[in-house]
């Protein structure tokens, strides 16, 4: 009799463990089945496409970072190849500091300057903010081996006014995270291999523009990619492939319905687990792939696993929400060009960011429209998310009217809101990982993958979603495990 995998979890990573599943070979051979179950209606997560006024809204993410391939390679191996689309590379992105936006100086890699010409002129920092850059040269590297939060690091390096004003904002916004709380090691490890490499963060920033550029001669590429029809395509073409040929028929999608309980028990000499669903239905599975967020996966784990289940329990997630609003582009003064801009700390403003959708996308909106993305929430910033609908929106338009002198009446708006959707990796979260794989070898075929682990964006989920479905396949080839 052929292995039962169930995942549990339809956002990206769990789309893309089916859709790794259903393609391995050995699984296949083994005919290998698996069904996926997801309590909302929809499939996708935190992937979400509208289509409001002619615009296409980007609920959640818009977005994936083109250096890690494997949201890109599954696009292409969906078909969706064409629908690739980069940004524009070059194009400014701003910070808000003291009311006005100012270009983020060229050349900042991982938020660290590798030209000295930009961050001299840049009105960014103050004369002595930018020799406080400058120790970076001579400053020795750090003996201890602690986990430091990305912010210590940064200040000890480079000084407050970068974890302020530059690398802060733009490191610490792709986590909805505080700086000054998330773990170096388990967000931007290069920057700790910069440090021991080369000492300053620099001279390695510098020497890494001079390999990029031989690299990419004559063909810079863009920082970011999405799909013409939106990151939503994403999910519409994995359903599609795991409905049809690609899936082999093994594959079954159940949406609406929440697993409660998962136990382990033996039946007929199989050793394999039951997953209790909310309508009275139990679903008995050889492997099971948890992508839930870490807290779900803790309350599903509590029973069998309560040391792994608290380990899981302590990963914070903090909320956030996205006001998309559209405007007639006559009534825009600001030439918005640019992908948008990060709000720098302590500025008196509740939007943490700002995507200038029209420009960063050109074909998101009709040539009449702009469309532009404000993010509220985030780490200590989330009480926020208390006010109602209205209320966030007129917030985003005071930060508006603050940042680009905008005051005209939006023609729409949107706002999308994410509780505990962002994961914090804190100091110690690589730590914790190793002790849930160690506390889950007494669990066979039970796997963790998703945001709450090694990394919280597309690629990254892509990946930890396959390598897991990859594992199980391998672990399941020969039949179901026997007592
Ligand atoms: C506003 C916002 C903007 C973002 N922007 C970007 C970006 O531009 N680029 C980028 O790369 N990343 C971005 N991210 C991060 C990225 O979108 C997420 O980290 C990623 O989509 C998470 O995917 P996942 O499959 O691990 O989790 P999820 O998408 O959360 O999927 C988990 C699924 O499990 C289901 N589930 C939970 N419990 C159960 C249960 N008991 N039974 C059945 N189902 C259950 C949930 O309903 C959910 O659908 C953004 C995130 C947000 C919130």
């Amino acid at each position: 009799m052929s292995a039962h995998v169930a995942i549990i979890g339809g956002g990206i990573t769990g789309l893309s463990a089916a859709h790794a599943l259903a393609l391995d070979p050995r699984a296949r051979e083994a005919g290998i089945r698996c069904t996926l179950v997801e309590q909302e209606p929809r499939l996708g997560g935190k992937l979400l496409t509208e289509r409001i006024g002619g615009c296409l809204v980007e609920a959640g993410p818009d977005s994936f970072l083109a250096t890690k391939p494997w949201a890109a390679n599954l696009c292409r191996a969906l078909g969706l190849g064409d629908h690739l689309m980069g940004t524009l590379p070059g194009q400014p992105v701003y910070v808000a500091f003291r009311g006005k936006l100012y270009p983020f100086p060229e050349g900042l890699a991982l938020g660290v300057p590798s030209r000295i010409a930009p961050l001299v002129r840049t009105r960014l920092l103050s004369p002595l903010e930018k020799l406080r850059v400058g120790c970076d040269l001579v400053l020795p590297r750090r003996r201890e081996a602690t986990d430091e939060t990305m912010g210590a690091f940064i200040r000890r390096r480079l000084g407050d006014a970068v974890v302020a004003r530059l690398a802060g904002p733009m490191l610490a916004g792709i986590y909805a995270g505080d700086a000054d709380a998330l773990s170096l090691r388990a967000t931007f490890p290069q920057l700790l291999e910069w440090e021991a490499s080369h000492r300053s963060l620099v001279l390695a920033a510098m020497a890494r523009r001079k390999t990029m550029a031989v690299t990419n001669a004559g063909s810079p590429s863009p920082m970011f990619l999405s799909l013409t029809g939106g990151v939503g395509e994403l999910v519409e073409a994995l359903v599609a492939a795991l409905g049809g040929p690609q899936g082999g028929g093994n594959t079954r999608l159940v949406t609406g319905r929440c697993v409660v309980r998962l136990a382990p028990v033996v039946e007929a000499g199989r050793r394999c687990y039951a997953l209790h669903l909310d309508d009275g239905g139990t679903l008995m599975a050889d492997g099971v792939l948890l992508t839930a967020p870490a807290f779900a996966s803790a309350a599903l784990l509590e029973p069998m696993a309560p040391q792994v289940a608290s380990l899981l329990g302590a990963i914070p997630y903090v909320s956030t929400a996205a006001v998309t609003l559209a405007f007639r582009r006559e009534e825009v003064r600001h030439p918005l060009v640019g992908h948008g801009f990060v709000v720098a700390r302590d500025e008196p403003m509740e939007i943490t960011a700002c995507t200038w959708v029209s420009s960063k996308w050109p074909r998101r909106a009709p040539p009449d429209l702009v469309l532009l993305r404000c993010y509220l929430g985030a780490a200590g910033r989330e009480a926020v998310l208390e006010e109602d609908d209205g209320r966030l929106v007129s917030l985003a338009r005071r930060d508006l009217r603050r940042t680009l002198d905008m005051d005209a009446d939006p023609v729409f708006t949107s706002v999308s809101r994410w509780p505990n959707s962002m994961p914090q990796y804190l100091p110690g979260h690589l730590d914790r990982l190793e002790a849930i794989e160690a506390g889950l070898t007494a669990l066979p075929s039970l796997a963790l993958a998703g945001a709450g682990y090694t990394g919280i964006g597309i690629p990254d989920c892509i990946r930890q979603g396959t390598e897991a479905a990859v594992r199980l396949a391998e672990a399941l080839a020969a039949g179901p495990p026997r007592v």
